[in-house]
């Protein structure tokens, strides 16, 4: 609270000064050939205005702009559903190396969130980690450079746990400064992915979240995880790997958000084995285990797609995959998505499932101005997402 404080001591600082020469801040204007708004609408040769941190106009006017992007298309900032900014590899090379200092281990978690922003993310959810808090206040504070940052700061595995312990561990979260809870309810695809709580445990978490006025996220693999989780009021179910047609039934039916992940964690393991092998269950049976579930990926999300759930995107970006998060977007037009509905996703849709939905992940007037541009027409060839060039977050120019 103190440090949001000062934040908004500062910025009304700021605005005194301005107010003294007589004049609010000057409009920016940014042109580009293509505009998605991140709900569905294209404008060609559009410009956005921008005035301090806010969106002020969309249209197509004629003159001279502050940034003529040419042929590129203009983008909400893409966000991210689900990361582990706090994953990083060790000055040896491996992950969970040890013997980093505190200092190491802080240069290598701006790294990530720097990287992140510079990809085009300009706001992400981590799911989570304790230095997560100081990161986000710092980032929102606007001393370090990094994206717009929801965090569950811890993440609750159930184990033994009572019903009213998971509540009280839901409460301490809330009192820590949690945006989101993150809880597990199965183990990880290492380990087969099956449901590891019971039901009590499950609605303990998701009703407690509620009660705090917080959204629960869920780790779920296989379809008995899933259905309990749904059963249990949770907002969203994360990965969903073995998820049967019963699992999908059960979340269309409540409506609940689904984050399948199939573009860049299983993978980006599987490129960096070297570094990851050797720590938990990242051992010869983890690494088989994952290289037998790519073929599921896209096959799950097929399902999901024809099943009409609401899919924000979500990566589960981990050590040596920050930044590479727009993959997500690419691999799911690549297993059936439109470009249109894939960038939704990674926009609007993303926002909505964050409850932040009027006020990050659109272009229009009055949203935060937070925008991204990337080369050529993004919904004729998706992979330009993967190129950002320009990229703007509160109304300030990170990249270009
Ligand atoms: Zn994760």
């Amino acid at each position: 609270m103190a440090s949001v404080l000062a934040f908004l001591t500062l910025g009304l600082v700021a605005l005194g000064a301005q107010g003294a020469r007589g004049r609010g801040p000057a409009p920016i204007t940014i042109r580009a050939a293509h505009v998605f708004d991140g709900t569905g609408t294209l404008i060609e040769n559009g410009v956005v205005e921008v005035t301090g941190t806010k969106i002020t106009a969309v249209d197509k006017r004629e003159g001279p702009v502050t940034y003529d992007l040419g042929d590129a298309t203009l983008l909400p900032g893409m966000i991210d559903v689900h990361v582990h900014l706090n994953w990083y590899f060790s000055a040896n090379g491996k992950y969970g190396g040890g013997g980093d200092t505190a200092d190491y281990t802080t240069q290598a978690i701006l790294d990530n969130a720097r990287k992140t922003l510079m990809a085009g993310f300009t706001t992400v959810q981590s799911l989570g980690a304790a230095s997560d808090k100081p990161l986000r206040d710092a980032i929102a504070a606007g001393v370090i450079v990094g994206p717009r940052l929801l965090t569950s700061i811890s993440q609750i595995q159930a184990g033994t746990m009572t019903a009213e312990q998971l509540r009280d561990r839901v409460k301490q979260a809330k009192a820590q400064g949690a945006d989101v809870i993150k809880f597990f309810a199965s183990g990880s695809i290492r380990d087969g992915g099956k449901m590891n709580v019971t039901q009590q445990q499950v609605d303990a978490v998701c009703a407690e979240a509620k009660a705090q006025g917080l959204r629960s996220l869920v780790h779920a693999h296989d379809s008995a995880s899933i259905i309990a989780s749904v059963k249990a009021g949770c907002s969203q179910i994360e990965h969903g790997l073995f998820a049967d047609d019963a699992a999908i039934k059960a979340m269309k039916d409540a409506n609940v958000y689904f984050d399948p992940n199939i573009g860049l964690v299983l993978q980006n393991y599987l490129w960096n084995k070297d570094h990851y092998m050797g720590s938990g269950n990242f051992n010869d049976e983890g690494f088989a285990s994952m290289e037998k579930a790519l073929p599921n990926l896209p096959i799950i999300f097929k399902k999901a797609l024809a099943a009409g759930l609401r899919m924000p995107m979500g990566t589960d970006a981990v050590a040596g995959a920050h930044g590479e998060n727009a993959r997500e977007i690419v691999a799911r037009v690549q297993a059936g998505q439109t470009t249109r509905a894939a960038l939704i996703g990674a926009t609007s849709l993303a926002a909505e499932s964050l409850g932040l939905g009027t006020t990050i992940g659109t272009l229009a007037t009055g949203f935060e101005a937070d925008i991204v541009a990337v080369p050529g027409d993004a919904l004729t060839d998706i992979s330009n997402v993967h190129h950002t060039k320009f990229v703007m977050k509160g109304g300030k120019v990170y990249k270009r």
